[in-house]
């Protein structure tokens, strides 16, 4: 167990927050309002709900007991006519509400039917029929109602009906068309309708042993040694996959937004295999438990946690995992954490309920490849990968990976934004002017866009990295779609500031008029967004790096919004040598820091990172640094992360990145201290020349001596990096309280680390402020469209 001094699991102790709740579902003319408002007053709740054309919204106030007490009534007590397709939390602050009142429903021209609800995990009376031997649809892996199944994955136009989706090519048979046409069968309209006999089907298929000659979309011709060997169909497909993965085999698997693959998560030499075959040699694969009570087993689950897996959005949820769990190490090495999801469709429950243990089902594609979603496609781009691929014959209209989820304080982190949660649109604060129109594109990694309509920022799934020309395609694909979808005509575009970024290349050539936004700008609006913040706020974006338009990479930063967004403080510049190479190397920033502070002696020190390098490519280092020669310099506190995993020891080469801050956040397990390295706050810096105050420039060169000290003392990991931790997290309750802000946002990658952000959290109300950190929205780039958006409603001309 993390023991390091923890924020209570809600909140701060009896204080009074705001819930904010947004609900879709069949909660109209059910009698759901007037349950909310008897579930409120019984609680003591003041605040209100609203019924509109988006589904039911609530807002009450109370302390955090009574919180958690309404959301689990509201889920438990509910009518019983009244099904929640899908259920936002997001805390906020009170503003004071006195009593519980039914407001009348608003009228939001323009976003009238536009709701596309995200595709939703099995529903309970489904899963029933389809583990009913005298069931019509047992053991059938398309069975879904209204309440349940696919629905953004196979839209394909609004209105949302059948001829408008993937399922256009599957005629209803009579007992299929009798359920949708009666206006009291869970089926009623149910778009995706199917069972056995005029459904999609499944079929097991052996790979050609070479890989399909492009274009791998249309219907196999050709040689019929690239084609696939078709092993099974239906039932005795799945039996047959069941049998594989018993086996030791890799199954490649088309499920709801995509394909996975799937391996028994308990034979190491298996899991080694995919990691090999996938190119993936060290992140974490996520994993698929048959059951709650399997997860259990594996992993230390919370109330909140036990929601969020059995809730309709189904993520994988990062949860600690228990010593003498029955999973490979190969699975996630030397991680405290696992990434567990439950089935979400009868495909997955069916597979995993023949299996009885827990799967790797890690998504289906190389490395840094967005998710395959066509089975010819799949027969290509997986080749060599899987040995049996188990698919179906119902369209995927676009790829959907699964969500990721961390509780931060206990409340959910949205780390990746997908299955279950897009495209449900998150509210744009502040009543200003709220244009549609305006298209955002997101950054270069982790890349979402996001479109704003109404009141609310629709965003678009996590596309991934644009690094490879299939993500790219994926990219385009998604920001014409997503406009299309609303029946929108985008009329102007906003992207990063980074010249280089794929994403702001395609906004240039949008011909659109086009908005630009400073990257930690963009990361710090969408906090402030999310819990609907206003001005001042101070806000603190640190993540890898990003463009800083003075020719420093930015990365540590410091801003204050308060009538525009002002750069405050920023962390001492250091140089990375071999610029971004020093990404996937911490001993570079490392090199890079040791230099800044010693000079050419740097590289004769002996410390880890220095020893790491060989001669000749320590001489080359040497050189560029003596030189200024591709040597970019940057605040990141990312890289500081790095350089400091370098120096102790603990990686000096990533195969990924923030692997190395990852693990220096896993390195203080168990670690108990209120020690922290000295920061310098560099409250004493000199004025500008314009007579403004220049920002500030934290120093970390106190903290990287002390830090070395420590090292050549022999002083275990853990500790220094409980210290190196608590330094940073003190140092923003240090600028908050010199700046006399009293809000402060956190926002950018650097803060999915849990350890961080609650240490933060802790410190800051412990001195009377109040934090606020990301729950919808990614605080990775996953979450940069939606401040980019803000920033064009608000400040834009
Ligand atoms: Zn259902
Ligand atoms: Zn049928």
């Amino acid at each position: 167990m993390n023991r390091a001094p923890q924020p209570d699991a809600h909140g701060p102790p009896g204080e009074r927050q705001r819930l904010h709740v947004a609900i879709q579902g069949t909660v109209q003319g059910v009698g759901f309002r007037p349950f909310v408002y008897r579930l409120a007053t019984t609680l003591h709740l003041p605040g209100w709900v609203l019924n509109s054309l988006q589904g039911v919204t609530i807002e009450v106030e109370g302390d955090a007991a009574a919180l958690a007490a309404f959301v689990h009534g509201l889920e438990h007590d509910k009518p019983a006519l009244a099904t929640i397709h899908s259920l936002q939390t997001t805390m906020l602050d009170p503003v004071g509400f006195t009593a519980f009142e039914i407001r009348h429903s608003d009228s939001e021209a323009g976003v009238a039917g536009a709701l596309i609800l995200p595709d939703l995990a099995t529903c309970p009376d489904c899963l029933r029929e389809v583990l009913d031997p005298h069931d019509r649809r047992y053991r059938y892996p398309f069975t879904n109602c209204t309440n349940c199944g696919p629905r953004f994955s196979i839209i394909q136009g609004l209105p949302y009906d059948r001829p408008q989706t993937t399922m256009r090519g599957f005629t209803m048979c009579e007992a299929c068309t009798r359920e949708y046409e009666d206006p009291l069968d869970r089926r009623f309209h149910a778009q995706p309708n199917a069972c056995p006999t005029c459904g999609p089907h499944l079929e097991l298929w052996s790979p050609p042993p070479v890989p399909l000659p492009a274009p791998f979309s249309v219907p196999l011709e050709g040689p019929a040694i690239s084609r696939p060997a078709v092993v099974a169909t239906h039932d005795a497909a799945l039996r047959l996959a069941a049998q594989a993965l018993r086996e030791g085999r890799i199954l490649a698997l088309k499920g709801l937004g995509g394909f996975h693959l799937l391996v028994d998560a308990r034979d190491e030499a298996a899991v080694r295999r995919l990691r090999e075959r996938k190119r993936r040699e060290e992140k974490p694969l996520a994993l698929m438990m048959p059951s709650l009570e399997h997860a259990r087993q594996a992993c230390e689950i919370g109330a909140e946690e036990e929601r969020l897996l059995l809730s309709p959005q189904c993520p994988i949820l990062l949860l600690r995992r228990r010593p003498g769990a029955d999973i490979a190490p190969a699975v996630a090495p030397g991680n405290p954490c696992l990434g567990v999801m439950l089935p979400y469709t009868p495909l997955h429950h069916l597979l995993l309920g023949d299996l009885g243990f827990a799967v790797v089902a890690t998504s289906g594609n190389l490395s840094d490849e967005p998710i395959c979603t066509d089975e010819h496609e799949a027969l290509a781009r997986l080749h060599g990968l899987a040995d049996l691929f188990l698919v179906h014959n119902r369209p995927i209209a676009r790829h959907m990976d699964d969500s990721v989820v961390r509780l931060i304080a206990g409340r959910p982190m949205m780390l990746r934004r997908a299955r279950g949660y897009a495209p449900l649109p998150v509210p744009l604060p502040w009543e200003r002017r709220h244009p549609a129109g305006t298209l955002a594109l997101g950054a270069h990694l982790k890349n979402a866009t996001a479109l704003a309509l109404g009141q609310s920022a629709f965003l678009s799934q996590h596309i991934g990295d644009l690094e490879t020309a299939q993500a790219l395609e994926a990219f385009r694909r998604v920001s014409r779609e997503l406009p299309e979808l609303y029946g929108v005509q985008p009329d102007r575009v906003v992207c990063d500031e980074h010249p280089d970024y794929l994403s702001t290349q395609h906004a240039h050539a949008s011909g659109l008029p086009v908005v630009t936004v400073q990257h930690h700008v963009a990361h710090l609006l969408s906090c402030m967004a999310e819990n609907e913040l206003s001005e001042p706020v101070l806000g603190f974006s640190w993540d890898g790096s990003g463009y800083g338009g003075d020719g420093t990479l930015w990365g540590g930063e410091v801003l204050l919004a308060d009538g525009g967004v002002r750069r405050v403080a920023h962390f001492r510049l250091f140089r990375l040598p071999g610029g971004d190479r020093a990404i996937k190397e911490p001993r570079r920033a490392a090199l890079g820091v040791l230099y800044e502070l010693y000079g050419d002696a740097a590289c004769d020190m002996d410390v880890a990172p220095v020893r790491d390098f060989a001669p000749p490519e320590l001489g080359v280092l040497r050189q560029m640094l003596s030189q200024s020669v591709n040597t970019p310099r940057t605040s990141s506190v990312g890289r500081l992360f790095d350089a400091v995993a370098s120096l102790i020891g603990l990686r000096q080469q990533a195969a990924f990145e923030g692997q190395a801050a990852m693990e220096l956040e896993y390195a203080l397990d168990g670690i108990e201290t209120e020690e922290a390295y000295p920061l310098d706050r560099g409250l004493s810096s000199p004025r500008g020349a314009s007579g403004l105050e220049s920002p500030r420039s934290l120093d970390w060169r106190p903290l990287i001596e002390a830090l070395l000290a420590d090292v050549h003392a022999g002083m275990p990991a853990p500790l220094i990096s409980a210290r190196f931790h608590n330094a940073l997290a003190q140092v923003i309750v240090d600028l908050a309280q010199h700046f006399g802000q009293e809000k402060i946002a956190l926002s950018g990658g650097c803060f999915q680390n849990k350890f961080l952000s609650e240490r933060v959290i802790t410190l800051a109300r412990r001195a009377g402020l109040r934090p606020y950190w990301h729950q919808n929205v990614p605080p990775n780039d996953g979450g940069i469209a939606l401040g980019q958006l803000v920033y064009a409603v608000r400040y834009a001309p």
